[in-house]
């Protein structure tokens, strides 16, 4: 009797036992359709010795539906999946499901029906049928898309379709990639870049397991690094991953990959359209698609012949999923490439602590970029001491800040605020009764954003519009702006420096790679005298006129007791200042604080380091924090506060009893109500030796709770809200 075991996509259930039916041909890692009840579930075949299960007897087995039409998912992606479940205690399922991250692409090949202009002519021309064949000219797409090129509904076109002049052409849903080029271009790289690209790529040759981090200040010429061991696996026909961190804000890093190799890599990330995405899914699973470059998701793609995979930006904690499974991409990376055989580097001018104490430790192997390429210099960096060098009366920039960027001014050339706030103001109050606007579905303040006269929360989304008296009191005009958001900055410098054209650059003027593309351009050309941006231009621009960096408030990321301010604050105000000089002109940073005098300030302001991560280092070791000892957290939520409530206790009752972990609480979230869920949260502090992960299974695995109530785990948290 032929029988398998699969894994099913669904969380409540666990492995079941299939009968094979007669003629069909199935093994480890076939995607097959199930039959559930009266219902078809999707499953991915197991080896039943890893799946440990009830042995059904063969009479009661049903035999499965059929196989579906995609290569069956290999080993290494297999072990991946138990290792990633395994490790933050989430099901089988729910990770699995990551790697069949495309409903269409398993239903096998199909095509589409796009249309173009055909050449023919209208019977009755008319000054929209004129228009939308101008703007066609060339063009090929489906109605929708087409419409939206035009300008015009999709009934006009429909028309045009009748008519033939626009005819139908069949195409391939999953037609291959144009092929990238090795050798398309020839790059002068220094000394110390030769030498990691040389180390890199005879790794990509070897074929064998080998972490390493490539240490390199801002500018030192990572990318072009890292682009030749990718050469590297594409003359060997082998496919590479690149992860970056905000695929949204990639053009400059897509504007060099088509430098160097004559095309555009392929693309992954949440925003692909269905089509888009089932495409680049089964050439990733063909092994067509040469090189992807996606967010972290992109890990659980079913290559079938990975040679290399790069981490970029490795430190960014964007590559912490911080809900479903709470995974971090630059870690799973590392385990792929070890079930893969191949080389992965993990490239940051400010790597993890936790990074570079692998390093040291020998288990990753480190390459270092010392110098800025092409001979630029590092900025010079300087303190502004806010409680001496007060900013005037409502106001937030110190004028030798302003000084500076009058200076640039003069020069034509650019300044860069950084604040990591987004709107106009974070907080807003009456004047008349002191009533704040909170999110009622947030234990937030609603940000205040002028260019769209709302209010919104930056947890849920929840918007209001500003309103033109106080909901509490009824006062008219009484309402103020509490503390600076970026637009504030904005409109201050528009104020003291009126001949300057400012650009606020934020997640809601760049949300989308067109609006992107055109801030660059604007700034390239030099349209743009001043930048007022948050996290998201800390990275990835190369602006050679911008020479002055403004650090609005480097004391901000410091509040609120999170294990990793300190850390998270060095790299990004290291980051920012990164983007100063970077062409032949020398660059400045200018750093507003009220403590100069913190290790994290000195150590920017020295430019040194070594003595801040050395300060860090002793810091968490003494707290037993990562990479020396380990933290995880339950949250428990619920819509209903008394149910989250009695959960977290129920939890917290039966709290087992190890040597060596600390388990504190349960007590409210610091957010203690988010997307209107009530959430209580239990943090562990364990040491290295703990086996954590056994022991929050078997602990949490004892209790049952209403339907309501969520249970999540966060194993190597980063978020503490
Ligand atoms: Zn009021
Ligand atoms: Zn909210």
């Amino acid at each position: 009797m032929n029988r398998v075991r699969c894994l099913v996509l669904n969380a409540a259930l666990g492995p079941l036992d299939y009968k094979v039916p007669e003629g069909m041909s199935v093994g480890p890692g076939h995607v097959v359709e199930c039959p559930l009840g009266p219902r078809t579930i999707i499953g991915i075949v197991w080896e039943s010795e890893r799946l440990p299960g009830t042995e059904v007897p063969a009479e009661k087995l049903r035999p499965l539906r059929s196989i579906l039409p995609v290569p069956p998912l290999s080993a290494p992606l297999r072990r991946l999946i138990e290792w990633t479940a395994d490790y933050y205690v989430a099901s089988l399922s729910s990770v699995a499901r990551m790697a069949l991250s495309s409903g269409g692409a398993l239903k096998g090949p199909a095509t589409i029906t796009e249309y173009r202009l055909s050449g023919g002519m209208p019977e009755r021309m008319t000054p929209q049928r004129h228009a939308a064949m101008e703007a066609l000219e060339g063009e090929q797409a489906t109605i929708r898309e087409l419409a939206g090129i035009a300008g015009v509904s999709d009934g006009v076109l429909r028309g045009l379709v009748n008519q033939g002049v626009l005819e139908p052409v069949e195409v391939d849903c999953d037609r291959p990639f144009d092929q990238a080029r090795p050798d398309f271009t020839q790059v002068d790289l220094s000394e110390s870049q030769k030498i990691a690209a040389d180390t890199l790529s005879e790794a990509v040759r070897q074929q064998k397991f080998a972490p390493y981090l490539l240490d390199g200040v801002t500018g030192s010429g990572k990318t072009e690094t890292y682009f030749e061991p990718v050469a590297e696996a594409l003359r060997m026909g082998r496919q590479v991953l690149v992860l970056l961190p905000e695929i949204a804000l990639t053009e400059n890093f897509l504007h060099r990959f088509e430098e160097r190799f004559g095309v555009t890599p392929v693309l992954w990330h949440s925003s692909l359209k269905s089509t888009q995405r089932r495409r680049a899914w089964r050439n990733v699973a063909s092994g067509d698609a040469q090189v992807v470059v996606g967010a972290r998701s992109a890990l659980f793609l079913p290559f079938r012949n990975l040679g290399f995979i790069v981490v970029d930006e490795a430190h960014e904690t964007s590559f912490k999923q911080e809900d479903g499974v709470r995974y971090n991409a630059r870690d799973v990376a590392v385990m792929r490439a070890h079930f893969e055989s191949i080389p992965v580097v993990l490239a940051s001018a400010t790597p993890a602590l936790e990074s570079l104490q692998m390093a040291e430790s020998g288990v990753y192997a480190k390459l270092d970029l010392p110098s800025r390429f092409g001979g630029a210099e590092l900025p010079d960096i300087d303190t502004i001491d806010l409680t001496e060098e007060k900013p005037p009366q409502g106001m937030w920039l110190a004028q030798r800040l302003i000084d500076g960027i009058a200076e640039r001014l003069e020069r034509k050339e650019q300044s860069l605020l950084f604040l990591n706030r987004r709107g106009y103001a974070p907080l807003t109050l009456c004047r008349n009764c002191g009533f704040r606007f909170q999110c009622p579905n947030c234990s937030a303040w609603l940000v205040e954003h002028r260019f769209t006269r709302r209010l919104a929360c930056h947890h849920c989304g929840h918007e209001t519009p500003s309103p033109a008296a106080c909901p509490e009191c009824g006062e008219p005009d009484c309402l103020v702006a509490c503390g600076p958001g970026v637009e504030r900055i904005a409109d201050e410098v528009a104020e003291r420096l009126p001949d300057a054209r400012v650009f606020v650059a934020t997640s809601d003027t760049l949300n989308s790679p067109g609006r992107a593309a055109e801030f660059i351009a604007q700034v390239e050309t030099g349209a743009i005298d001043v930048i007022v941006g948050t996290q998201l231009v800390t990275k990835g621009f190369h602006f050679p006129e911008l020479t002055l960096v403004g650090v609005v408030d480097a004391d901000l990321g410091l509040e609120g007791g999170d294990l990793r301010a300190g850390e998270r604050t060095y790299q990004q105000v290291a980051q920012v200042a990164g983007r100063a000089g970077r062409g032949s002109k020398p660059g400045e940073v200018l750093i507003q604080t009220r403590h100069p005098e913190a290790s994290v300030i000195a150590a920017l302001a020295a430019g040194d380091r070594d003595a801040f991560y050395e300060a860090e280092t002793e810091m968490r070791r003494e707290a037993g924090a990562p990479p020396f000892g380990r933290w995880a957290s339950i949250i428990i939520s619920s819509e209903d506060e008394a149910e989250a409530r009695e959960a977290a206790r129920r939890i917290g009752d039966v709290r087992p009893d190890v040597p060596d972990l600390m388990i504190l609480g349960p007590a409210p979230a610091p957010m203690a109500l988010l997307r209107g869920r009530y959430r209580y949260r239990m943090l562990m502090n364990a040491r290295r030796s703990v086996q954590l992960q056994d022991v929050i299974r078997r602990w949490l695995s004892s209790l049952d709770h209403p339907p309501g109530v969520r249970v999540g785990v966060d194993v190597d948290p980063y978020s503490f809200v």
